[in-house]
């Protein structure tokens, strides 16, 4: 039994909210400045000591699964160590600057930006990259945007985006989102895309395909270059999607492979956090033809304007005009400054997108430099081909790269994943994609030494021996046993006194 056990008995674990479990009232007082219409009588404030708040924060990330704690071989969605001195570089005081800042007194953050639109711009192969987009998902749909925008002010009228059956939810999601029709490519038996189908596919219609490389089941699209050709012949372009670009850092480029737009899921491929949907980074890259759609403001040297006026109120910019903000000392003169793209999409994220997040990106990639790119990526692939070696389990999809979607055969995936919980791991992402049977999409990444992807595979062999019976009740040594997913998402109870209330009734 451990500690949390001894502590919580057979009950699931739960932690109240800091509020729910003591608070204070406070009265604002007699000497208030604001109106009494604008302040209320008294506000509950959590009213904790410091060793509470800190055991607090300690025992929820207990009852969490991390990185930190042990592997996590989500396929797809790369979860990576993230280095804790990425953390030390965004927290210097120094880089907490406001976003209002006149350009010319945040030379620095700007020359940042505009060094990490290059190095992602050199290992996508683009020509031009926004550090804007918040996520992955929302990369996309610049991208896809920044597709229609072109077609249009070409007077095409496209109305279809080509998106693989092995492709994420969001490609699909995207295309629907921009105002496209999904054309959904059934993969080829090899788990491929299937060029005579895409051939079938394609029309004057068509936008853009959508394409992730390696695919979902880590093989490479070793057929690109005439998937290029067909999609451009019939005037589309061809989006990449960046999630799994781990597998090909410093060996293959999306632009020299024939895309035209791409984004990066820097939490994936550069070890930033992942944000959970929110405060993250998906910097979407793009061929010069596309360069003038990206969103604004965006980042350039002085030296690169030719001519151009720079933008007047870009969200960086100053809000006076350029009147230097009450600057005594001038300075020299500014090498990088802020601008609008002549047939920008517009904004697609407060500001330059979120800087803290992309500091992260720069100083790993600058740590890391060409070599240690060009080792993440072997490892990523190396480690993945031995831990499926080391696998009582059918690959049905190989050779792979980074990641394989191993089947579960006749076993329940979603079991096994649960009873893989009581072993100490995080399981694979499970029953996706769905063309393979029964699916464990497992990448264990480069972060993961021998000895831990040989743990990793005695728990994937040892859930798969256990017998149904006890995989269906597994979880059983996790702060919470199994959850009904499909209450939890349509009818959540967001804190622990909701619980209560709702076991009250
Ligand atoms: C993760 C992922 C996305 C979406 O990226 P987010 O950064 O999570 O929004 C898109 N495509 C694939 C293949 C992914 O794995």
């Amino acid at each position: 039994m451990n500690y949390d056990q001894a502590r919580y008995g057979d009950d699931e674990r739960n932690e109240p909210l800091l509020a729910e479990k003591h608070s204070v009232t406070v009265d604002p007082g007699e000497d208030s400045v604001l109106p009494d219409d604008l302040t209320r009588d008294s506000l509950e404030l959590p009213g904790l000591s410091e060793p509470e708040l800190s055991r607090h924060y300690t025992r929820l990330s207990q009852m969490n699964w991390s990185v930190e704690s042990g592997p996590y071989p989500l396929g797809s969605c790369t979860m990576k160590y993230n280095p804790t001195f990425i953390e030390t570089v965004a927290a210097d005081p120094d880089a907490a600057v406001h976003p209002d800042r006149d350009p010319e007194t945040v030379q620095g953050n700007l020359e940042l930006l505009y060094g990490l639109q290059e190095y992602l711009a050199d290992i996508g192969g683009m020509d031009a990259v926004t550090l804007q987009p918040p996520a992955g998902a929302a990369g996309e749909f610049t991208g896809i945007t920044i597709a229609k925008a072109y077609h249009e002010r070409n007077g095409d009228d496209r109305s279809e985006v080509i998106v693989p059956a092995s492709a994420h939810g969001t490609n699909f999601a995207t295309a629907a989102i921009a105002g496209y029709d999904v054309v959904e490519l059934p993969s080829g038996d090899d788990g491929r895309v299937d060029v005579e189908a895409l051939s079938a596919a394609v029309s004057e219609d068509t936008a853009a395909l959508m394409l992730t490389n390696p695919n979902t089941v880590g093989l490479f699209e070793r057929d690109i270059a005439e998937i290029a050709d067909v999609v451009h012949d019939a005037g589309g372009l061809l989006y990449y999607d960046g999630a799994n670009l781990n597998a090909l850092l410093g060996r293959a480029r999306p632009g020299d492979m024939g895309f035209d737009v791409m984004h990066y899921n820097v939490h994936k491929t550069f070890a930033t956090p992942h944000g959970g949907g929110g405060p993250g980074a998906g910097p979407v890259g793009v061929v010069e033809e596309l360069a003038d759609y990206l969103p604004r403001p965006h980042v350039r040297r002085v030296d690169e304007a030719s001519g151009e006026a720079a933008a007047d109120g870009g969200a960086l910019a100053d809000p006076d005009g350029g009147a230097g903000s009450g600057r005594s000392d001038p300075g020299p003169d500014p090498e990088f400054e802020l601008y609008d793209p002549d047939h920008s999409i517009g904004k697609v994220h407060g500001f330059a997108g979120n800087w803290l997040v992309l500091i992260k990106a720069y100083a790993y990639i600058r740590r890391l430099g060409d070599e240690g790119l060009l080792d993440a990526s072997a490892k990523a692939t190396l480690n993945a081909n031995y831990l499926a070696e080391l696998l009582e389990l059918d690959v049905p999809y190989a050779p792979f790269h980074h990641e394989f979607a191993a089947t579960a055969g006749d076993r329940d995936a979603a079991d096994v994943a649960k009873g893989m919980l009581d072993y100490g791991v995080h399981p694979p992402t499970t029953k996706w994609p769905e063309f393979v049977d029964e699916a464990m999409l497992t990448e264990p990444t480069e972060v993961e030494n021998r000895r831990s992807l040989e743990d990793l595979a005695a728990a994937f062999n040892r859930a798969m021996a256990d017998s149904d019976e006890t995989l269906q009740e597994a979880p059983t040594r996790t702060a919470s046993r199994r959850v009904d997913q499909t209450a939890a998402a349509r009818n959540p109870r967001l804190s622990w006194q909701a619980l209560d209330d709702a076991r009250g009734e």
